[in-house]
């Protein structure tokens, strides 16, 4: 083991230098343990591998859509389609990655970005209202049980995430302007997503009441 005059200690490690006076080590010719002690770390991209196949696998299916796309026309533009949907997969990916430390919150965001995707979508494709009738009451009443359940899993304290789960509960309540307006034609997702989200609001307020009320206070100084 690498050993130092000066400082009279034995080092671990291929190092030619002591790390603590600087000056040159003797080798000695004893190597029994010249182990690193810190791990390895892999470089850069083998860390991103999945994302530069996800960049790769991207570049894939545009050029394999084009290709086909010109060599059997339609009338159709759908690689618009398939890029309409790469560019939805990588906004939620970017979403996905830089607010994994904040789940909570990254489930609201999803939420907002899914429905708004979903309207543009339905929107796009000559509008058959399936958005409004399934996929947004769908996704506020999931992310309201996501955010739930992940929370429990991951024993985030009610405090941490009680302010998402209360902006969900709000946003469920809103089918019930799809409803009032006759914007939908299947009632049943939007009647369970404001039921959902009604039962939801009341468990927060009665059971997490006063720590609402103490935030509220401390935020509006009152
Ligand atoms: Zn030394």
């Amino acid at each position: 083991m690498p050993y130092c005059n000066h400082c009279k200690v034995s080092i671990r490690g291929n190092r030619e230098r002591c790390p603590l006076c600087r000056n040159i080590i003797a080798i000695e010719s004893d190597t029994s343990d010249c182990r690193e002690i810190f791990p390895a770390i892999p470089p850069v991209f083998e860390r991103n591998l999945a994302l530069r196949i996800m960049i790769f696998s991207t570049v894939v299916a545009i050029v394999v859509s084009l290709v086909i796309y010109v060599l059997f026309p339609s009338d159709v533009k759908w690689p618009v389609f398939v890029l309409l949907g790469l560019i939805s997969m990588w906004l939620n990916l970017f979403v996905v990655l830089r607010k994994r430390y904040h789940i909570s919150k990254n489930i609201l965001w999803q939420v907002a970005i899914l429905s708004i995707l979903s309207i543009l979508w339905d929107w796009g494709t000559g509008w058959h209202g399936w958005s409004l009738d399934y996929v947004i009451p769908f996704i506020f009443v999931a992310a309201m049980l996501i955010m739930y359940v992940t929370a429990k899993i991951m024993k985030i304290s009610a405090r941490d995430y009680i302010t998402y789960l209360l902006l969900d509960g709000l946003l469920g309540i809103v089918p019930i302007l799809f409803i009032r307006y006759n914007l939908v034609e299947a009632i049943y997702p939007s009647v369970l997503s404001v039921a959902i989200s009604v039962i939801s609001l009341s468990a927060i307020f009665i059971f997490q009441g006063d720590y609402i009320k103490s935030e509220l206070i401390k935020r509006m100084h009152i």
